[in-house]
């Protein structure tokens, strides 16, 4: 009783929410791309006993839908609805068509609602919440933030065409290139903008390879007007996708259209990327992002904490920026975590819970940033070693030293277990490690010179980040 009750609240209530509910369901089971181009015209207009009337733009995309995600509609429709549940087509400017599997072949001559429109609505993926109005500019973004103003009054009419933004990690490179496509989108809201990343990128062209689209996927992000990939890095060794990426590329810069990228390199050391890729990189503007420097950090944190509405003296913020310098990402985190543990425990933000954060944070970074490759590679570019010989059988004594020493820091600068070191390091069993590390810890007691290399080894592992 209850349930039929439920059911037929939202029937009478609201064919949009009941469509909303339905496209939450299916983006779960479909990429983006798919959602973007099939799902998002499709305009809930009715809903009448069980039957939900949607308006479709035209024959073809109902034959494509009918064709291709026909189960996929009707499963998700009896999730939502109830068993009984069904779908009425109407293609605008035609007549409709009555769908779901038994009941398709009625065809009903209708009124045609409204005119599809010609911009696809599709979903930008842009988040509102980064726009230039809450981007702290700095000496260190200075020239991105003026050229991603100037590409969002006129995109695709500047000489920044792409726009290549690079830089470490949490330094703002998500933030701007986003709040670009916001101002777009605000300026010409008949723009077609996409952002995404091209881990994404790859991933989508891989599934429109296996279901045989690759034609629909090339020309969907061919029409945009504004094509914004982050993170343009991951793209390399994924040679297939590279070089459709060229197509796109040229089609869209040919066309004027706005392209923008990110990634945590220049072009120039985007080692294993198409040649071809980097040299068009650089036909635009390329423009870093540099760590923000003591006055924009403190500029950042002050923005911020009024922006959470936190009470915080001055004192605390310089302490703050001073000692978290190189990500702005983790004076947010910083933040945050005092909020919380100020909240949790009712308390004033103190001095001491800051300094404890700050240590808190400093850790984190370290440990997560640490990986027995690096150390590996630091160790053997120290004591003149090759890198591939660690890993050999061999007993050469430089080596088997250097080996240990890598082994010995690993186990002490990252969480990894003893197994795992081994692996590393040739395959060699996890006793291997723990002798090694016996040995240097040994040898450290014994000889003030080593002992003072170990140190400087590890310091150069912690401030090689
Ligand atoms: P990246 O993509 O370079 O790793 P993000 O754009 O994700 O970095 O930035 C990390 C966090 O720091 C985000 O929450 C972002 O809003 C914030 N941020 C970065 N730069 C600025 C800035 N100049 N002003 C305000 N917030 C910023
Ligand atoms: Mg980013």
């Amino acid at each position: 009783m209850q349930e039929f009750e439920t059911t037929e609240k939202i029937l009478h209530l609201d064919p949009i929410l009941t469509w909303k509910s339905c496209l939450i369901k299916i983006k779960e089971n479909v990429s983006m791309m798919t959602y973007n181009t099939w799902f998002l015209p499709i305009k809930p207009i009715g809903l009448e006993s069980l039957t939900l009337k949607v308006q479709i733009p035209s024959r073809f995309f109902w034959e494509w839908i009918d064709e291709h995600f026909n189960s996929l509609i009707t499963r998700v429709l009896i999730d939502v609805l109830g068993k009984d549940a069904r779908l009425t087509y109407i293609i605008a400017e035609e007549k409709t068509i009555e769908d779901n599997n038994n009941h398709k072949g009625k065809v009903l001559q209708v009124a045609s609602a409204e005119k599809p429109k010609t911009k696809p609505n599709f979903e930008s993926n842009l988040s509102t919440k980064y726009t230039f109005d809450n981007f702290i500019k700095g000496e260190g973004n200075q020239l991105a933030r003026a050229a991603a103003g100037a590409i969002s009054d006129n995109p695709g009419g500047t000489s920044f065409n792409p726009l290549f933004l690079y830089g470490g990690v949490g330094l703002g490179k998500t933030h701007l290139i986003q709040a670009i496509g916001n101002q777009i989108a605000k300026n010409f809201s008949d723009k077609k903008i996409i952002y995404l990343s091209s881990d994404i990128f790859t991933v989508e062209f891989v599934e429109a390879i296996q279901s045989n689209r690759v034609n629909e996927f090339s020309s969907f992000y061919r029409s945009m007007d504004v094509l914004i990939i982050d993170d343009i890095q991951f793209l390399i060794g994924k040679e297939k996708t590279q070089d459709l990426f060229f197509h796109i590329f040229n089609t869209l810069h040919q066309t004027r259209k706005q392209i923008i990228l990110s990634s945590d390199k220049p072009p120039k050391d985007l080692k294993g990327l198409d040649e071809r890729l980097i040299s068009r990189f650089q036909w635009g503007l390329t423009a870093d992002i540099q760590p923000p420097e003591l006055e924009t950090r403190i500029a950042i944190l002050k923005r911020k904490s009024e922006s959470y509405g936190m009470q915080v003296s001055n004192e605390i913020i310089e302490y703050i920026a001073t000692y978290i310098t190189s990500n702005i990402r983790e004076l947010e985190g910083c933040l945050i975590k005092l909020l919380a543990n100020a909240s949790l425990s009712s308390k004033e933000i103190s001095f001491e819970l800051v300094k404890k954060t700050v240590k808190e944070i400093a850790t984190d970074r370290k440990t997560a940033n640490i990986t027995i490759d690096t150390i590996t590679k630091l160790v053997c570019e120290y004591l003149g070693v090759a890198e591939n010989k660690i890993r050999d059988k061999t007993r050469k004594k430089e080596i088997v030293f250097a080996r240990q020493i890598a082994m010995y820091l690993s186990k002490e600068l990252t969480h990894s277990s003893l197994k795992t070191i081994g692996l590393h390091f040739g395959g060699r069993d996890h006793s291997t490690v723990i002798h090694a590390c016996n040995s240097i810890d040994e040898f450290k007691t014994k000889d003030v010179p080593f002992n003072n290399l170990i140190d400087e080894l590890r310091s150069k592992v912690e401030f090689s980040f």
